[in-house]
């Protein structure tokens, strides 16, 4: 019963909140009882049979499918519950055949149904309990009424089994087919969302590392690159230098024009930066508000310095449009280098900054390096 669990257990319930195992079984049972009653008919009319034992078989056929869907229903443990009418399925098929003396197709149909219904939630070792619960059935009805013979049955009762047997089976069959087309379905519909899942999740880790206003990298990038850049020129002997650039008097762009106009004008920015400093390893990003910050492997300090400049005057001459009013503002810049400091990233950032916060106060404007003495003394 463990093993049946494991297996079955992982299905979601049918809407209703019944076992999906109950509900099919309901189905399926009514279904071929209901088709059972006409071929056993034949039989009984065959041998004569009295009322009761056609009572018996119609209380069997008819009404029994419903008293054992109803149990597995309302049980605590449906799953179980179901499993047990299998069996039960199985005692009172052997009752039956051997009551009536084990007619031969009769019996044949019956032990293929008793037994194949438990293979199928059971595996093999299901066959040996259907086929237990048959002969306990059968066993019973031999000690009540004594070991009654007679295998023959009628061509009609013959012909009606093989048909009820076939349907059975392709009806198995059939219910075989669904499931594995629909077991199809869920791995393709399940691979499609993992695709999808996958998709959005090198989006969202890309997009955490990006500014939303200028799509540039963002600090936590910068955070990264730097320790694996910074250690990659310390291995080489290669030099690397960190311009940070600040917008100045960048308060009073968002007083004077608006906050929008502010952002139009740390686009502009952002995008004279892309375009000047765009080569291999090289990073721009948006460091903090107006503040962005160059990281430039395999350039010296001298040659950041240049570059530096040329940015300034660049955005000096520039107009930013917003709303149309033409803003214009300069940029302040401080510069670090390795190896003129150590190779550790919190040193050249707070080189960087020293350097920019002495060219505050040299009066804005202008580019200052992180080994002019001015960057020392403020
Ligand atoms: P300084 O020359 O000393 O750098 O002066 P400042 O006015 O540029 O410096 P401050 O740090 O006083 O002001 C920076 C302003 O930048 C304050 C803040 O409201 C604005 N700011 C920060 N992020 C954004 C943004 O994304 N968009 C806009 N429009 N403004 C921003
Ligand atoms: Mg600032
Ligand atoms: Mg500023």
């Amino acid at each position: 019963m463990g093993q049946v669990r494991q297996r079955i257990e992982g299905n979601a319930p049918e809407g209703n909140g019944i076992h999906w195992v109950v509900t099919l079984n309901r189905r399926n049972r009514a279904v071929f009882f209901a088709l059972l009653f006409p071929v056993l008919g034949t039989h009984l009319d065959a041998v004569h049979a009295n009322a009761a034992t056609w009572t018996l078989l119609a209380l069997q056929l008819l009404v029994y499918p419903q008293l054992v869907y109803w149990r597995a229903a309302r049980a605590r443990d449906p799953l179980r519950a179901e499993m047990q009418n299998l069996l039960l399925d199985g005692v009172l098929f052997g009752v039956w055949v051997a009551a009536w003396g084990f007619p031969l197709w009769i019996t044949f149909m019956l032990f293929i149904a008793a037994c194949l219904n438990v293979v199928i939630y059971m595996g093999l070792p299901g066959f040996w309990k259907g086929l237990a619960a048959l002969v306990g059935g059968a066993a019973v009805a031999v000690l009540v009424n004594g070991f009654d013979f007679r295998p023959e049955t009628g061509l009609l009762t013959s012909l009606l089994c093989i048909l009820a047997l076939t349907l059975y089976l392709l009806f198995f069959a059939h219910g075989a087919y669904e499931r594995g087309i629909s077991l199809r379905d869920s791995r393709r519909q399940l691979g499609e969302r993992l695709d999808e899942i996958t998709a959005l999740q090198s989006r969202l880790q890309a997009q955490a590392l990006r500014d939303p206003l200028t799509g540039l990298y963002n600090r936590r990038y910068l955070d990264q690159a730097l320790e694996r850049e910074l250690a990659a020129c310390h291995a080489a002997g290669t030099p690397l230098s960190l311009v940070l650039i600040d917008i100045d008097h960048f308060k009073r762009v968002n007083d004077t024009y608006g906050h929008q106009a502010g952002d139009e004008m740390i686009r502009g920015l952002s995008g004279l930066l892309t375009t000047h400093v765009n080569g291999a390893g090289l990073v721009v990003c948006r460091y903090g508000g107006e503040e962005f910050l160059l990281m430039l492997p395999g350039t010296d300090i001298d040659e950041a310095a240049v570059l530096a400049e040329a940015l300034r005057q660049s955005f000096e001459a520039m107009r930013v449009e917003a709303d149309g009013e033409a803003m214009r503002a300069t940029l302040s810049i401080g510069i670090s280098g390795y190896p003129q400091h150590l190779p550790d990233p919190q040193v050249l950032v707070r080189e960087a900054d020293l350097a920019l916060y002495a060219a505050k106060l040299r009066g804005r404007n202008n580019v200052v390096l992180s080994t002019d003495p001015a960057s020392r003394t403020t």
